[in-house]
């Protein structure tokens, strides 16, 4: 029998891509949904406004929608809620037992959350045996332009070391959720600001790629500038990276670095893990988010114009799908280690 998992804010952007990406998955079957006060009592096909490529899956379709409170017939609840209302209904989930896998800002920097990329950090799940909230726990992914981010820096960071670096990010429509940006704000243009974004850059890295010492995360110890522009593409965040390292390395071991890296998601064959976390690309003018956003199903990391930097060591770029490895496919993915982890049994 597989999981029964629900999904808090069911109809958003986030919301959407979990129903699409949970479909057929083998160890999970979605049996709740839950949305709005504006959405609940109607069925799910009556409350959406689906704007993914694949139609609605008939199971979906006539299920009802819920209110976001704790009675909801799963074990595991996905959250793709709105940071305004995510902080307190992810703690009541949890506190009536619920197992909350998080896509908002709000738990992210709570001492005793873990904020998890399953390639870079899968030990910190031990935190969760920290929380208060009885059988219930909550653990987060980060920022969507974060984790690009943070799985180019991590083969990097173990090789070389970081000390510090500046990043700037052209991310997609999407990331501002639906409706999101209006149309004549973005159209023929480029926003140089996205509120709380270049903040959550510079810190979130930090935790991720922090050590667990005695149950809490040291963070790790660079420095982070990010600048935030929104830019008119769909889906795919694009990132341009300086970076300080902390030793002499060579280009082709920096592309050695990343190609050859992976963690626990490729060991245990989740199967939300693309086989290649991260990919270099050699072409001059790749990567790009329509070309390269759907590489190993919106999972694999695209690294590409490696050069050698003349402020700090080396530059590049990275781009990572956004509400795929940036939001919901990067929540099934930690949903899946905990699964394969033994978190799910108590
Ligand atoms: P969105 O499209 O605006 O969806 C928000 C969802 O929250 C909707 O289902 C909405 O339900 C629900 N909601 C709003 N107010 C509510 C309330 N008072 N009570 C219960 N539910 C309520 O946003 P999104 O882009 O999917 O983002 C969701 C979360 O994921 C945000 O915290 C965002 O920061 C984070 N995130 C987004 C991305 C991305 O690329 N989009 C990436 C990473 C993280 P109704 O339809 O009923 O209003």
């Amino acid at each position: 029998m597989k999981i029964p998992v629900g999904i808090l804010g069911a109809t958003g952007s986030v919301g959407q891509k979990f129903i699409e990406l949970l479909k057929d998955h083998p160890w999970f079957e979605i049996k709740a949904l839950a949305a709005s006060e504006r959405s609940a009592g109607k069925t799910y096909a009556e409350a959406v406004n689906w704007f993914m490529t694949t139609p609605v899956p008939d199971a979906i379709a006539g299920m009802s929608v819920s209110a976001c409170e704790p009675g909801l017939p799963c074990k595991i609840v996905f959250s793709g809620l709105d940071s305004s209302v995510a902080g307190p209904i992810e703690k009541a989930f949890a506190e009536a037992g619920y197992i909350v896998v998080s896509n908002s800002r709000n738990h992210r920097m709570d001492e005793d959350v873990p904020l998890l990329v399953p390639e870079i950090n899968a030990g910190h799940l031990e935190m969760v045996k920290k929380q208060k909230y009885g059988k219930g726990f909550i653990v987060t992914n980060p920022n969507c332009s974060t984790i690009g981010l943070v799985m180019a820096l991590k083969p990097l960071y173990n090789a070389f070391g970081i000390e510090a670096l500046h990043v700037v990010t052209m991310q997609a429509l999407s990331g501002a959720g639906y409706p999101g940006v209006p149309s004549v704000d973005i159209l023929d243009n480029v926003v140089p600001y996205i509120s709380g974004e270049e903040e959550k850059m510079q810190i979130e890295p930090l935790k991720i790629l922090g050590n667990l010492q005695n149950g809490k995360v040291e963070f790790a110890n660079m420095k982070i500038s990010a600048q935030c522009n929104r830019v008119h593409v769909s889906d795919g965040h694009l990132e341009s990276v300086s970076v300080k390292l902390g030793k002499k390395a060579a280009k082709n071991e920096l592309i050695e670095a990343w190609n050859n890296f992976s963690g626990e998601p490729q060991n245990l064959k989740l199967p939300m893990a693309p086989e290649q976390a991260v990919q270099y690309f050699n072409e001059p003018n790749y990567p790009q988010p329509r070309l390269h956003r759907m590489l190993g199903k919106g999972m694999t990391v695209s690294v590409g114009r490696l050069q050698e930097c003349p402020l700090l060591d080396f530059k590049f770029n990275v781009l990572s799908h956004n509400t795929i490895r940036g939001a919901a496919g990067g929540a099934i993915l930690n949903a899946e280690l905990l699964y394969k982890k033994g978190y799910l049994d108590g």
